[in-house]
């Protein structure tokens, strides 16, 4: 097995070390008059002004002392941490691609053909008549989508207040339903790790205005009865939601529409192409049906009638729920979502879900954990217990791998959710299953020490997460 020593830039006493670009070399710029008020001014401004080796090698030592998804395999169930072929960047930094937003529709033509087609393939992939590409972010999506069913009841003067969600379902549908005004009706998952027919059955009623589900669900497991489901929520007046975020396991196979789902939406980061994580980028274009169109958001692409200033045009839907971005959406990261749907095609997306499967199925074979729920598709949940998850994540770093997803979704003990992705090749899932047997077979000990051999050790998550620093100043000011 290949030992793993990640850089480790230290100062002379032995503190981890690389220094600011300011801290490098930096010119303090004087600020000579300015229209704003004086309290906002200031007189001077120091920037940093690295000559460019410098600044080439402060970014290759930060980008030593991390882990990213060009130095191996990222298997983070659920957030999708495939590798991102080049060529998506490539064409989204050509000219062209870089267009002014306030541009008259007749001189971006090629720009909105871009978005008409795209909102096509998405449609075809997706089962969905209709696809804005306005919402920012898989989570933008789900609130667009759960305000688009909100607009539809209201337009029939059928006032509703509850969204039902499966209790293995990602926080932000939680999120989404309460911040669009519903309570929330949280559904136990069956013994099989699905959705009961029965709880749900009990759940759903004249205050449902929509099921939020993905499929397959967060185990990865396909829900089998979804015609089933659909027909529940349906007769009961509700709407079906799709979670996109596991587009990965259908692609080319199965489609949302066909199970019955009204509104969805797609993480295109996830699914298609965009390195992401750690807060950005992404798009979240949402998908409905012909009786949902008109709430979509304004504005929206469509083709013009012949009238000579161009074939495409932006406009606002009759009873469009307004603006939930601007322009062309998060346009770059459209841009490599249509030029990898495009590269691929039919056959190829049809491909990559089906190596997303195998990839899943593959490595849940070798490793050692036990594996409660399946058969399950692009992604499983193992069970790390009696070792701690977090113990168990932190030990694979040790092994120059990116561990899974820890402790969530919660009906799996010490869960270890885990997505390999459709672009690892079986050397590199070999190598994810010699880390996951070395640190089966640690003591809890070196476990809770580690990692030792990465940049940074055991840091501090919750406040890492709870009092962030984002800036020198705010660090400094601490000290
Ligand atoms: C990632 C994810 C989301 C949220 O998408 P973002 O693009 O991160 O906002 C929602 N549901 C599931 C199941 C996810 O994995």
């Amino acid at each position: 097995m290949t030992r793993y020593t990640q850089a480790n830039w230290r100062d002379d006493d032995g503190e981890r070390y690389e220094p600011l670009l300011s801290e490098k070399a930096s010119q303090t710029v004087e600020v000579e008059s300015s229209a704003l008020p004086d309290d906002l001014t200031r007189d001077s401004l120091t920037l940093p002004a690295p000559a460019e080796p410098e600044l080439a090698r402060h970014y290759t030592r930060l980008s030593q002392m991390n882990y990213g998804v060009e130095s191996g395999p990222f298997p983070l169930g659920s957030c999708t941490m495939k590798y991102n072929p080049s060529f998506t960047e490539d064409i989204a930094s050509l000219p062209a691609a870089a267009v002014h937003p306030d541009r008259p529709d007749s001189t971006v033509q090629g720009t909105l053909a871009l978005c008409h087609r795209l909102q096509q393939y998405l449609g075809d992939i997706g089962g969905m008549d209709a696809v804005t590409l306005q919402p920012p972010a898989g989570a933008a999506g789900e609130f667009t989508g759960i305000r688009i069913a909100k607009a539809y009841h209201d337009s029939n003067g059928d006032d509703r207040s509850e969204v039902v969600i499966p209790d293995s379902a990602h926080g932000t549908n939680f999120a989404t339903a309460a911040m669009a005004g519903y309570s929330v009706v949280e559904l136990p998952s069956g013994d099989d790790g699905r959705v009961d027919l029965d709880a749900l059955a009990a759940a759903v009623g004249d205050e449902t205005a929509a099921l939020m589900l993905t499929n397959p669900n967060t185990l990865g497991l396909f829900e089998r009865d979804i015609e089933q489901i659909a027909d529940i929520v349906h007769d009961a007046g509700g709407l079906l939601y799709y979670d996109g975020a596991n587009l990965n396991a259908l692609l080319g196979r199965a489609r949302p529409g066909d199970m019955g789902f009204d509104v969805m939406h797609y993480n295109v980061h996830k699914t298609f192409a965009t390195p992401h994580g750690g807060g950005g980028p992404g798009a979240g274009p949402v998908g409905v049906t012909e009786a949902l169109a008109q709430f979509l958001p304004d504005p929206h692409v469509r083709e013009r009638d012949g009238d000579g200033r161009g074939d495409y045009e932006y406009y606002r839907p009759d009873d469009s729920i307004g603006k939930v971005h601007g322009y062309y959406g998060n346009w770059p990261v459209l841009v490599k979502a249509f030029a990898y749907i495009a590269r691929l095609g039919d056959a190829g997306l049809a491909d990559a879900s089906a190596k997303a499967v195998l990839n899943a199925n593959y490595l849940a074979e070798q490793i050692p954990y036990e594996v409660p729920f399946g058969p399950f598709h692009h992604e499983f949940v193992a069970s790390a217990a009696p070792q701690d998850a977090a113990d168990v994540a932190k030990g694979m770093l040790d092994h120059g791998v990116h561990p899974p997803t820890t402790k969530w979704p919660e009906i799996v003990d010490e869960a270890l959710m885990t997505e390999p992705t459709e672009g690892e090749s079986r050397r590199s899932l070999d190598q994810l299953a010699a880390a996951f047997e070395a640190v089966h077979g640690e003591d809890d000990g070196t476990l809770a020490r580690a990692p030792s051999r990465t940049a940074a050790g055991r840091i501090d998550q919750v406040r890492a997460a709870r009092s962030p620093r984002l800036s020198w100043q705010a660090l400094d000011s601490e000290q």
